[in-house]
């Protein structure tokens, strides 16, 4: 018999027979299963349900992986796990319909639909923008910029006069463009114009060439393209979750783009480049937060430093990006109180299974640092913020998929490793265990790790289920470490 006070951590799969009496079989866990391990007397104090009771085991059948068991769990309705699952289920919903649409695709023009998801930041001078002002931003950033502007609005958007600008324009320093209008010509000055006075490198316009479709972006936005995208708005850094309890707000868009345009006789029109230019994409989004909030960048400088404008790698449904598509999608709807709580986790206080005092507990008590100290009404301020959903909008035809299938798609369960359907099983106890021979981690970012041995925080779920007797048990700290 195993010392389970010493050796918890060094337990491997089969071990588990000898110390629950019980044979295994092969378990998935999910990073999210951690979350179980969240202890906040604080929060429930406030009024948050939080119980989490770990059932047993649930079995299902995966085409590709085989069989394979995961945890039953039942939680409260304020639980960070609840919120991980109905994101999931979200995401679940948006990846049948997806592949539907990916066969369509597939059909009519022997080409799969590429995905791409695209993080938008705000300068750190406007991390007090409201949420409708951000919205505001991405709706002027997807529909499209003007591509060019009267002399007015130039003059304006370059800060000088209109007397000024004509100067300029005389001079040759600005181009302006002649077009012919009602009473005679008027002049135009195209957006690229203006960021080239601004001192913005506009790329080269290469004639007609399809390989250098990139370069035309900032002619022709998202929406002109006809793409579909599914975005999240996020106040708070995943990284630091807690500070948004301090009123320091973190502003970006999770966009998940599908580069597919869809023309109004419902033809697909798939992209010449699989692929968006960073440099252009930075701009134009610089240009819509330009226009909506009057906020200034210094084009030559600090667009760069200022603006985070992240692309992660293209993928298609194909292989492993249906896992990816499903995990970016859930990833992007997650709430704050699942960040928050996932580090309360990982910081050092696990031991005590509460969240470390960067936390809470000197935060809910302190008006400066409420969510609100407008109203000062901490209970209200800090509720309102761990029950705050995270809707995702959708854009383009994303928004009208349903009826561009011609037919509702039942969402089924997915497989956590590959993303096939599944096929439910049932439920098993804890001593009800079968054939248990491999221990399958899917992370955070949807990576999937073989462990060689179950982790700390899994066995600290089972010890607390099993009620085992054991007192005091090592901490989950040297487990291995979720990414
Ligand atoms: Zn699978």
């Amino acid at each position: 018999m195993l010392n389970i006070s010493e050796d918890i951590k060094e337990v491997k799969g089969d071990d588990l027979q000898e110390l629950f009496g019980i044979r295994t079989g092969r378990l998935v866990l999910h990073w999210r299963d951690r979350l179980l391990l969240f202890r906040f007397p604080e929060g429930e104090k406030l009024g948050l349900d939080l119980r989490a009771e770990v059932k047993g085991y649930n079995v299902f059948e995966c085409p590709n992986c085989g069989e394979y068991i995961t945890l039953d769990v039942e939680v409260g309705g304020d639980h960070p796990y609840r919120a991980m699952k109905s994101a999931m289920a979200s995401a679940s919903r948006a990846l049948a319909r997806l592949e539907r649409l990916d066969q369509k695709v597939q059909k009519a023009t022997g080409e799969r639909i590429t995905f791409q998801h695209v993080i938008l930041t705000f300068p750190p001078a406007l991390r007090g923008l409201s949420e409708e002002k951000a919205w505001e931003v991405f709706r002027a950033f997807w529909e499209g910029l003007k591509s060019e502007y009267t002399l007015g609005e130039a003059s304006k958007l370059l800060g000088m006069s209109k007397e000024e600008l004509k100067e300029k324009i005389d001079r040759g320093e600005i181009k302006a463009e002649e077009k012919p209008g009602k009473r005679g010509t008027i002049r135009r000055i195209t957006r690229e114009e203006i960021l080239r006075f601004r001192g913005f490198k506009v790329p080269e316009d290469e004639e007609e060439d399809e390989e250098h479709d990139e370069t035309k972006y900032l002619r022709k936005s998202f929406k002109e393209r006809g793409w579909g995208a599914w975005v999240n708005f996020h106040t708070w850094s995943s990284r630091e979750p807690w500070k948004l309890l301090k009123g320091e707000r973190h502003l970006h868009f999770h966009v998940v783009l599908a580069m597919l345009g869809v023309k109004d006789d419902g033809s697909f029109e798939l992209p010449r480049t699989g692929w968006i230019d960073m440099d252009a994409l930075r701009v134009a989004w610089a240009w819509a937060i330009e226009q909506v909030t009057g906020y200034r960048f210094d084009w030559n400088e600090d667009l760069k430093h200022q603006l985070d404008v992240r692309p992660d790698s293209y993928f298609t449904l194909k292989d492993k990006g249906r896992a990816k598509l499903l995990h970016e999608l859930k990833y992007s709807t997650r709430r704050w109180a699942v960040d928050f709580a996932m580090r309360a986790i990982e910081s050092e206080n696990v031991s005590s299974r509460s969240p470390g005092p960067e936390f809470l507990s000197c935060r809910l008590t302190s008006q400066e640092n409420s969510p609100d100290p407008g109203t000062g009404n901490v209970k209200e301020g800090f509720l309102d913020l761990w029950r705050a959903p995270n809707k995702a909008r959708a854009f383009g035809w994303w928004r009208c998929l349903r009826g561009l299938l011609g037919e509702e798609i039942e969402a089924k369960k997915r497989c956590p490793v590959c993303g096939d359907v599944v096929r439910y099983l049932g439920k098993l106890g804890w001593n009800e265990v079968t054939d248990f021979s491999e221990i399958v981690l899917v992370g955070k970012k949807g990576r999937v790790l073989k462990l060689p041995r179950a982790p700390g925080w899994f066995l600290d779920l089972i010890l607390g289920v099993n009620n085992v007797g054991v007192s005091s048990y090592p901490t989950s700290q040297g487990s291995p470490v979720l990414d």
